[in-house]
């Protein structure tokens, strides 16, 4: 440690939200050179090496084959797909020196696709799975927490192509087993959870999401093993009811009362013969969307019961590519129609905007809403009878309790990191490119393809979110860049002496030996230990006059005193070399 480029810090940094964020950068394995992106300093690189070398091993062991792209790459292939303009601001565009578009690729399904269409021409050549470690750029809109959400990032991705969609699901599923040895290995403790709605037909789509607090992703999980990102939870629609001898819908001078909250207020103390909860009360949220990259905005009305936030990740989920937005006053002023606090289903018919319901309201269903002008209200107003929705729209938020999908009892709610995403892509990409084989009978077969993406810096992160304490990192064995470190506390010859033969000692083992022989107190060596990470400590310090060092587990805290001869032997067997 006396030469490791390395220094620890003892503060946070001021722009750190994470645990990983916090304790990566002050244990001194990130450096942050902008936001979102980030040096790897000796340590880091280590652990960062170890997490690709698992991600290679399990992916060579399903027989994809890796190859490298550049990052830097040339308009033409992402205008085919559409993708120039559909990534949006995420995308770093460039131009070189006469003038032609390039970007900075931030994920590469055109350039496999364009690959594999060069290569390959016969059904004999498939199926085939090919794969890339490659540094990506996303011009994150919050890029975050670190490397967690990097505008630089390194990420694994592959592809399959198959000539069939039996053969699809084959590929799919051993990347899906790949993907659960490399995160088992890597010691996570993980999710899989459904991605899409299931439209596409069930396992389309599951992200693997590392559980932590710290996560962006919202998932939750029933008790009979069902979980899903919320974006994916489908709400169940009751049946429809009789709308026959329900009473007439009807106006209401309600003052003051562009909330729900006031809204429910009023109702109760308007002596209408019942009581109101919010439930009862239908919310109508405005919406702009338009065709991805551009064009002409349209207005889109969704309403859900008013007892629930709309959730405006379901709702770009659900209407995804198409771009959603919030309406500004601009908006508003033109379209006098909306009256803010009191739009209703009748405005948004007449002037013909599409108006989607969260699928609880159902023809048969009475809601109070907006009677379209300022402080009034209509009650029972009735689906089916009264309004009638364009379709319904999973925009309202799903709640811890909510009855899961698979019937088995209420939804709990958890958050995760994505770490990993298998994506049965099917013939979009293949489709764009006329991806063919030639078939035994001579006809062509259109070629379906599979996308697989790991996060492989994110899961330094990731691992580092989960394993740690208030005193530093705590790596699993299988990523730590050292298996021992080891403590000279000290200042005699016999000491350092004593230190640098067991470390040579170690060495010959096959172990990885970091020796802090720092100038420094054994406290400051102790911390900085403790920072690191390593998950062994030992210490070579008085016990040696007795012939004893000690064995700390950084884990567990738990401290041994073992004798110096029979140290090498604890130290190999615990480290599983
Ligand atoms: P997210 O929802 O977190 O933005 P994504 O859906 O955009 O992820 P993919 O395009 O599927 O991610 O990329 C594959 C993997 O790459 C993800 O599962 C994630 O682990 C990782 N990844 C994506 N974006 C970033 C980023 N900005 N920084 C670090 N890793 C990332
Ligand atoms: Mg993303």
């Amino acid at each position: 440690m006396s030469s490791l480029f390395l220094r620890t810090l003892r503060e946070d940094p001021a722009d750190a939200e994470v645990p990983s964020h916090k304790l990566l950068v002050r244990a001194g394995y990130v450096r942050r050179v902008a936001p979102g992106v980030y040096s790897w300093l000796p340590l880091g690189l280590r652990v960062l090496r170890a997490v690709e070398r698992i991600v290679r091993e399990e992916m060579d062991a399903i027989g994809a084959q890796e190859i490298h792209f550049p990052a830097l790459l040339p308009r033409e292939p992402y205008e085919a797909t559409g993708r120039w303009t559909e990534y949006g601001d995420n995308l770093f565009r460039l131009k070189d020196r006469r003038g032609n578009d390039y970007l900075l690729g931030p994920t590469h399904e055109e350039l496999f696709t364009a690959l594999v269409k060069g290569e390959y021409s016969s059904y004999k050549d498939y199926p085939v799975m090919l794969y890339q470690i490659q540094t990506k750029y996303r011009d994150e809109a919050r890029p975050r927490a670190g490397i967690l959400r990097g505008r630089e990032f390194l990420m694994k991705d592959s592809y399959s192509f198959d000539l069939t969609d039996e053969g699809l699901a084959e590929s799919y599923r051993k990347h899906r087993a790949a993907y659960v040895r490399m995160f088992d290995r890597l010691g996570l403790t993980y999710v899989i959870v459904a991605a899409t709605s299931g439209a596409m037909g069930g396992s389309a789509s599951e992200e693997f999401l590392a559980v932590a607090e710290t996560g962006e992703d919202t998932f939750v999980r029933s008790p009979g093993g069902y979980a899903a990102n919320v974006e994916a939870v489908t709400t169940h629609a009751p049946p429809a009811r009789e709308v026959e001898g329900l009473p007439a819908a009807q106006a209401h001078h309600t003052p003051n009362t562009p909330t729900i909250e006031s809204l429910v207020t009023f109702l109760n103390g308007a002596d209408l013969g019942r009581t109101f909860t919010a439930a009862d009360t239908l919310k109508n949220v405005l919406l702009k969307t338009r065709r991805p990259g551009g064009g002409e905005w349209a207005l889109l009305g969704v309403g859900v019961p008013g007892d629930r936030e709309v959730d405006m990740k379901r709702i770009e989920a659900a209407l995804e590519p198409a771009e959603v937005a919030l309406l500004d006053a601009a908006d508003f002023a033109r379209a006098p129609f909306l009256v803010k606090g009191y739009i209703g289903p009748a405005a948004l018919a007449a002037n013909g905007v599409r108006y989607l319901v969260d699928p609880r309201i159902v023809t048969g269903t009475a809601w109070v809403t907006g009677a379209d002008k300022p402080d009034h209200h209509v009650v029972d107003l009735v689906c089916g009878r009264d309004f009638t929705p364009d379709g319904t729209i999973d925009a309202a938020a799903v709640r811890a309790g909510d009855p899961a999908p698979d019937g088995s009892g209420a939804l709990e709610a958890a958050r995760g990191i994505e770490i990993g995403h298998v994506f049965q892509l099917g013939r979009k990409y293949s489709d764009a490119a006329s991806l063919d084989a030639l078939g035994p009978d001579g006809k062509p077969v259109r070629i379906t393809m599979g996308s697989y993406g790991v996060g492989v810096s994110r899961l330094v992160a990731a691992i580092a979110e989960q394993s740690h304490d208030d005193s530093g990192l705590i790596w699993p064995r299988a990523v730590s860049p050292f298996d021992v470190h080891l403590v000279v506390a000290g200042k005699t010859e016999a000491i350092a002496a004593g230190a640098e033969s067991l470390a040579g000692e170690l060495d010959a083992a096959g172990l990885r030996v970091l020796v802090d022989d720092r100038k420094a107190s054994p406290g400051v060596k102790f911390a900085d230990a403790e920072l690191i990470g390593v998950p062994t400590i030992v210490v070579v310090g008085r016990g040696l006059a007795n012939g004893v060092v000690e064995v700390k587990d950084r884990c567990s805290g738990e401290r041994v005193e073992v004798a110096l001869d029979a140290a090498v032997a604890r130290l190999v067997d615990v480290a599983g070399r």
